[in-house]
């Protein structure tokens, strides 16, 4: 308390302040009041320390500017041009406006600063500006800079030279205020800053020096060097993330050694004799790190990604024979119990020369065959059970779980997946994901597994016909649906909302269900399926499609996760636009399943922007490279949330952009715990308090002694 008040008294008093630290609070800063202190609060900056860790968004330079003849009203802008002539006009309100007439090769812009006539005297003819603001009209075009850099008389501009940092900023602290409050305290504090990172990683990365990095990020001689600068800042996050996930990958499986299977090569080689078709060589290549996972002494902890219709079931199944013929149990957990039958059909038909009959438990069961399940669970009978989240719950328990595998595993949340483990000693775990994303990115996201990728598609696919079709050509659409219908063949019909909302005009699956009943689908057989049914109604209108007793389905995305319905040749999207691409991309795996013709249809008009967007969906069945695109459209926090995969969120690095580092980071983070696992050595101090004071996980990770 008193330090505090001293140190008040100091700066009011034109005393000797004391020297700033990288701990001081913001408020004993020149420049800081209560008020601007609350202001930085609300950014995370409290103290000095975390004003240098505040990094700019992005950066304006001469590179990024836009023709002065290109400046539209309305627009926010950034241009470069070199004064020719200026003066302060007052206006009738008695306001003095400091003008300015730019130029540069396409022409000219004026230039307005109201109640600023001070300029004048820093502002000269012949000085060349980078400014950027909104357009507006005020006797025509004028530009009325938020902020702006004189670069001089000699700049040619064109040099890249000087560059505008962009602070993420709030109301009442723009980024101007944010670059001069950190450009005072830059040269006190850099030369304060110890790097916490080890000079073997630098190396290893290839990065400067913390205080190097801070300075080329906030005051960089141009864009190119702050980039240098932001990359040491990312490195450091993405390094942090690997060390947590290896870490924990580490402790998991020294603490907890699982069962060694012994790959007899009994039931696998009967079944791979049994198939109707032969694996294809990512199923063969994913299927051997599977076994080599179940083989080792250490639990399993690995994600299957494949994409839609890459056959990670039959993958499934062999693993789940693994475990079988080690006399243990199986279990495979779907989001949805007509997923679960399904499977369970899959199963029961391979497996019958075999002689083995998969077990199914779903909440639908009725009493007496629930408790039949159940009770082949509770014994130690080896087997492999399909069933929903009634596997998890208290009722259920295994007499010897073996293997837990999590199919369209995004659709659990951690809990659930957590569940079914708890459900045997130490089962090996599969996760299965449709959701394929590159390699180092699912490292970042899930980086405590390990990741096979199902990278082929079985042969003999028949592409899906995809088409974008304005409005003007629904008649036509509808037209082509019908002669499908005609020929025996079923259709989706997709919408983004269930009911029709006041705002907007959307065209609600409910209300249209009705509609096309009446109008172009009269005659056939409409079903309804939306988010609101309960689930066992969906089920029987799943069902019913399924037995071919509804011709079109007209649905919400809740048939997203996988069902297969082979007759089913068309699936109709309204308002594409309105859905993700990896979500476009998983209502077309609906279809295409019977080997015939399929066709996926985009309906509607869309902006050009969204048009852009559909494109890459139209051009491509990769399901690697739309999720690609849809991270780098939607950004990773939409697609993985912190809740769904732990991941923490990055300030500065962004793991698609920064994919290159990933494997350096984890490479880096593996080495240096291999050296000290537990971050323990005097000189990993830093590092470690680095850890402990961002991540919450690192303390119990981390933790001394
Ligand atoms: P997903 O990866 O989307 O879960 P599935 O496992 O449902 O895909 O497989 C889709 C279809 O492909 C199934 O009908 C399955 O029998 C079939 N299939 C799987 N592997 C092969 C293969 N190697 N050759 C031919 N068909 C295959
Ligand atoms: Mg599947």
């Amino acid at each position: 308390m008193s330090g505090d008040a001293t140190a008040r008294r100091d700066k009011r008093g034109g005393g000797v302040a004391p020297p700033v630290t990288l701990l001081t609070p913001v408020t004993y800063l020149k420049g800081v009041g209560p008020r601007r202190a609350e202001l930085l609060a609300k950014l995370g900056i409290t103290t000095a320390g975390d004003l240098l860790m505040h990094v700019p968004r992005r950066y304006e330079d001469a590179t990024t500017v836009l023709p002065v003849a290109r400046a539209q009203p309305g627009q926010d802008v950034t241009v470069l041009g070199r004064v020719i002539s200026k003066g302060v006009i007052p206006t009738r309100r008695g306001l003095r406006i400091f003008q300015a007439v730019i130029q540069d090769a396409s022409g000219l812009l004026e230039v307005g600063w109201p109640g600023q006539p001070h300029l004048d005297r820093t502002i000269n003819v012949g000085d060349v500006l980078l400014l950027s603001g909104p357009v507006r009209i005020f006797h025509g075009r004028q530009l009325a800079p938020r902020e702006f850099v004189n670069l001089g008389a000699d700049d040619t501009g064109t040099a890249g030279g000087r560059v505008l940092a962009v602070y993420p900023a709030t109301d009442g602290l723009p980024t101007k205020l944010l670059r001069q409050l950190v450009d005072a305290q830059l040269d006190a504090l850099l030369p304060q800053i110890t790097d916490p990172l080890p000079a073997s990683v630098l190396a290893a990365a290839g990065v400067p020096l913390l205080a190097d990095a801070l300075r080329l990020v906030h005051r960089p001689g141009s864009v190119k060097e702050a980039e240098r600068g932001r990359a040491r800042l990312a490195f450091e996050e993405l390094f942090c993330v690997q060390l947590l996930h290896r870490r924990a990958n580490q402790l998991e499986r020294s603490e907890r050694d699982g069962i060694t299977f012994v790959n007899r090569r009994k039931l696998t080689t009967a079944l791979k004799q049994l198939l109707p078709f032969t694996l294809t060589g990512a199923q063969v290549r994913v299927l051997r790190e599977i076994v080599a996972d179940m083989t080792s002494h250490q639990r399993m902890h690995r994600l299957l990604q494949g994409d839609v219709g890459s056959g990670k079931t039959i993958v499934a199944l062999f693993a789940a024979l693994v475990a079988m013929e080690n006399d243990w149990q199986a279990a495979l957990m779907a989001p949805t119990e007509l997923l679960a039958e399904q499977h369970v059909r899959t199963f029961t038909t391979l497996l019958a020369p075999l002689g083995i009959a998969p077990a199914l438990l779903t909440g639908r069961m009725g009493a007496a065959q629930r408790r039949a399940a159940a009770a082949r669970l509770a014994s130690c009978e080896p087997l492999i059970v399909v069933g929903t989240h009634a596997l998890v719950q208290d009722a259920t328990s295994f007499g010897k779980l073996g293997l837990v595998i999590v199919d369209e595993q995004h659709r659990f949340g951690v809990e659930q997946r957590k569940a079914l483990q708890a459900k045997g000693a130490t089962p090996d775990v599969l996760l299965m994901s449709a959701t394929p994303i590159p390699r180092s990115l699912a490292l970042t996201i899930y980086g405590d597994l390990d990741v096979s990728l199902l990278d082929e598609k079985p042969p003999g696919r028949v592409p899906i016909v995809t088409t974008k079709r304005p409005e003007s050509a629904r008649d036509r659409v509808m037209t082509f649906v019908n002669t499908q219908l005609d020929v025996g063949r079923q259709a989706y019909v997709v919408y983004p909302v269930i009911e029709e909302s006041e705002r907007s005009d959307l065209r609600a699956a409910t209300q249209m269900a009705e509609e096309l009943a009446g109008g172009v689908f009269a005659g056939r057989r409409v079903g309804l399926l939306h988010g609101r049914l309960k689930g066992d109604e969906k089920d029987a209108v799943m069902r019913a499609f399924l037995a071919r007793e509804i011709d079109v389905l007209v649905a919400t995305t809740v048939i997203e996760v996988g069902i297969d319905v082979p007759n089913a040749s068309v699936m109709l999207i309204e308002h594409p636009e309105r859905f993700g691409l990896s979500q476009l991309h998983q209502l077309r795996g609906r279809v295409g399943r019977g080997g015939d013709d399929s066709y996926c249809i985009l309906l509607g008009d869309v902006s050009p922007d969204s048009a852009e967007r559909l494109d890459i969906f139209v051009s491509t069945e990769d399901g690697f490279a739309i999720a690609r695109s849809d991270m780098r459209l939607r950004g990773m926090g939409d697609l993985f949330g912190e809740r769904q995969s732990g991941l923490p969120s990055f300030r500065v690095a962004d793991p698609l952009r920064d994919e290159a580092m990933i494997p350096v980071a984890r490479a880096a983070a593996e080495a240096l715990l291999l050296r000290d696992p537990a971050l323990v050595a005097p000189e990993h101090q830093p590092l470690r308090e680095l850890l402990t004071g961002r991540y919450r996980r690192a303390l119990e990770l981390f933790r001394v002694g």
